[in-house]
């Protein structure tokens, strides 16, 4: 199919417009204007590029694209690499970024919810900080070892491993800096995202809120895989999932 119809449907299907994001949405480096094959992956990193070059993809599908406001625009080095292998195979790269975060159905937060049967009940901050509950009453450490369990990674976990752990926040990925205001909170008993910092060990003390970071792969792996697994069904087109198995 055309590489613009298949990128104006998921622009509309994530709201790309509803977004304050620090990244472009949508087609980041242009390829070959027909898409067959999608390789889809966290991270438009050069392991990602060049298994999309080995599977012969038309595009590959990322939440991590390769343009960040405030960063260095120049074309050398790794960016270099990773344009040149995309331009030398003329593979399309589309990244979406806070939208597949938000997103209800496909993003992070919404998958990260329905593997670890957590309850939803309103979300902030553009859909990004999600307020819910966990399935069950469990202890903290009960928490973390599903949280092990089902991400295959291991947690860190800041907090009294006995606290009983029902309503809680999350976010995907880097999303520590929403710390410092929900565990002022009181009726937040965990937050759980992807990243640390040295500062949430000491909110997390002070305020007797659990901190855990899941880790930021781990935790938004899921969405770009719902997409592609969505426009797969729409289209009839062929997707693989490039796991990296990044421990960050
Ligand atoms: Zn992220």
């Amino acid at each position: 199919m055309l590489r613009n119809e298949l990128i104006a449907w998921i622009n509309q299907a994530l709201e790309v417009d509803n977004f304050q994001d620090y990244a472009p949405n949508g087609l980041q480096v242009e390829g070959r204007d027909n898409v067959q094959k999608i390789v889809c992956a966290v991270t438009a990193s050069r392991a990602a590029i060049d298994y999309a070059i080995e599977q012969q993809a038309d595009m590959l599908l990322v939440h991590h694209g390769m343009f960040w406001k405030n960063e260095m625009p120049c074309i050398v080095g790794w960016k270099k690499e990773r344009i040149s292998r995309l331009l030398a195979h003329q593979i399309n790269l589309v990244a979406y970024h806070l939208p597949l975060d938000a997103h209800h159905e496909w993003g992070n937060n919404a998958m990260l919810a329905k593997r670890l049967a957590w309850k939803l009940e309103s979300t902030s901050e553009q859909g990004l900080l999600n307020i819910g509950s966990t399935e069950k009453k469990q202890s903290l450490l009960e928490l973390a070892n599903h949280i092990e369990r089902v991400l295959q990674r291991k947690p860190l976990v800041i907090g009294d491993l006995d606290k009983t752990i029902e309503n809680i926040a999350w976010c995907s990925g880097g999303a520590q800096g929403f710390f410092p205001a929900v565990c002022m909170d009181s009726k937040i008993d965990a937050y759980i995202t992807g990243e640390a910092s040295e500062a949430q060990y000491h909110y997390a003390r002070e305020t007797n809120t659990a901190f855990i970071a899941a880790g930021h792969h781990a935790t938004e792996k899921f969405g770009v895989q719902a997409l592609s697994a969505a426009i797969s069904e729409e289209f009839m087109l062929q997707s693989i999932f490039f796991d990296e198995n990044n421990p960050i």
